[in-house]
């Protein structure tokens, strides 16, 4: 079996859902498990949707909330999809639309999956109609009856022994040797049947697990880039296609920052030498990039550029150095505060690292630690990663930047940067 992921971007219209049908009727024959994001921007729409309906400000939640129904009803009309194709699509939109009028149940993490899931639905539900309208054996699987997690919301963690015998019973029952199975990425269950998701754009890691517990041929990343290119284009002027990556080095960039693949989809392909390719859903013929390979003999300089970054640097305020007990008091704040260290750097009398700007972690954090530590910061900075890198690649990062803080390995160098005008 084949496991394909298509994201929000490539189903945010009917055009979208056009094309994606095209693409499966490509590979017509084949068995395919389908993971789909939610449409579009849907998933941030439905987190102000959580906002409000938490506040108890019903009518602004139902007001926003008919954006997101007359949305998905549009790109069904045109589809050309008929009221009794669009039948599941319609039940769902009613049903939330009444919760909407009652008071939210649970805490506010478990209510938000309890709504912010419906995008997932909807956008599978609308799939389906479509492709069983062109003629395509699409079946509707709810990933909630696949992928069991802990009552974590929001980052539901993944129980993998029930999931893969959820997974494993319901393709071998349902599935044909030549039907597609549709599901929706980001979501799962608790055993006791309540909505979980997996950590925002967790569509990635729905498919590598469906991969994992199916022993699937292959996975593909389809997405609105030709692959997995050297740098974020945001950013970068000329970047390059990587044709092919070993799994460590696509662990490597997720983990460095960069966007394009979810960090936790790699470790279940690569325990399993599942390949994984990412793939431009508008140029569907183009190969894109593999991740699986052996080795790259000549590997590609890769950036990422995180922004907004914070500098902190700890200095203790007694007369002891950075030490393992120092150390162990500021990883155990760091964690309880619920920031990640994206880089650190300790000398005899400081010790200094980078996180993202979380105003109210930090706050917390530097609440926790200002009765032992005198307490700096710089704000509003860059953290490049160079993977791959030569003097060359950071001359050509460091052009009007002031550097902070540089910190190399062997493969890997990270900068932290200021922009020359700025004053801080
Ligand atoms: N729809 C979810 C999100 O936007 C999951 C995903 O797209 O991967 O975070
Ligand atoms: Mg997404």
């Amino acid at each position: 079996m084949k496991i394909f992921k298509f994201g929000g971007a490539s189903v945010r219209d009917a055009a979208g859902v056009r094309n994606l049908a095209s693409i499966l009727q490509s590979y017509a024959g084949q068995s395919v498990g389908v993971v789909i994001s939610a449409m579009g921007k849907t998933t941030n729409a439905l987190e102000t949707v959580v906002d409000s309906y938490w506040a108890a400000n019903t009518s602004e939640a139902l007001d926003r909330w008919t954006l997101i129904e007359n949305n998905h009803l549009t790109v069904s009309a045109d589809l050309g999809l008929s009221a009794q194709e669009i039948a599941p699509v319609q039940t769902h939109l009613d049903h939330v639309r009444s919760l909407l009028q009652t008071p939210p149940v649970g805490s506010y993490d478990q209510v938000y999956d309890q709504l912010v899931s419906t995008g997932e639905i909807l956008s599978t539900q609308l799939v389906t109609a479509y492709l069983l309208q062109q003629g395509l054996p699409a079946r509707w699987t709810d990933a909630r009856q696949l992928i069991r997690t802990d009552a974590t919301f929001r980052e539901g963690r993944v129980d993998w022994t029930v999931t893969e015998q959820q997974v494993r019973a319901a393709v071998n029952t349902a599935h044909g040797e030549s039907s597609i199975l549709i599901t929706q990425g980001f979501i799962g269950s608790t055993h006791t049947g309540e909505t979980t998701t997996l950590g925002r754009e967790g569509s990635d890691y729905t498919a590598a697990i469906l991969a994992y517990c199916l022993d699937a041929q292959d996975v593909t990343i389809w997405k609105d880039v030709p692959g997995v290119l050297n740098a974020d284009p945001k950013y970068f002027d000329d970047t390059v296609l990587l044709t092919a990556l070993t799994y460590q080095d696509a662990t490597e960039l997720a983990y460095y920052g960069a966007t394009v693949i979810h960090p936790k989809t790699i470790k279940p392909l690569q325990n399993k030498g599942i390949p994984l390719y990412v793939r431009s859903f508008l140029q569907p013929t183009q190969p894109g990039t593999v991740v699986g390979v052996a080795d790259v003999p000549t590997p590609v300089a890769s950036f990422i550029f995180k922004v907004n970054q914070w500098l902190i640097s700890l200095h203790p305020t007694d007369f002891s150095f950075i030490t393992e007990d120092n150390l162990s008091l500021i990883f155990g704040e760091v964690a309880a505060a619920g920031l990640k260290i994206n880089l650190m750097q300790q000398t005899a009398l400081n010790f200094s690292f980078v996180v993202d700007n979380r105003p109210d972690r930090i706050e917390t954090l530097f609440t926790a630690l200002r009765p032992h530590f005198r307490v700096n910061y710089n704000e509003g900075l860059e953290l490049i990663t160079i993977r791959y890198y030569n003097q060359a690649t950071i001359d050509r990062v460091l052009i009007g930047k002031t550097l902070l803080l540089e910190q190399k390995s062997r493969t890997t160098v990270q900068l932290v940067v200021r922009e020359k005008s700025s004053v801080g």
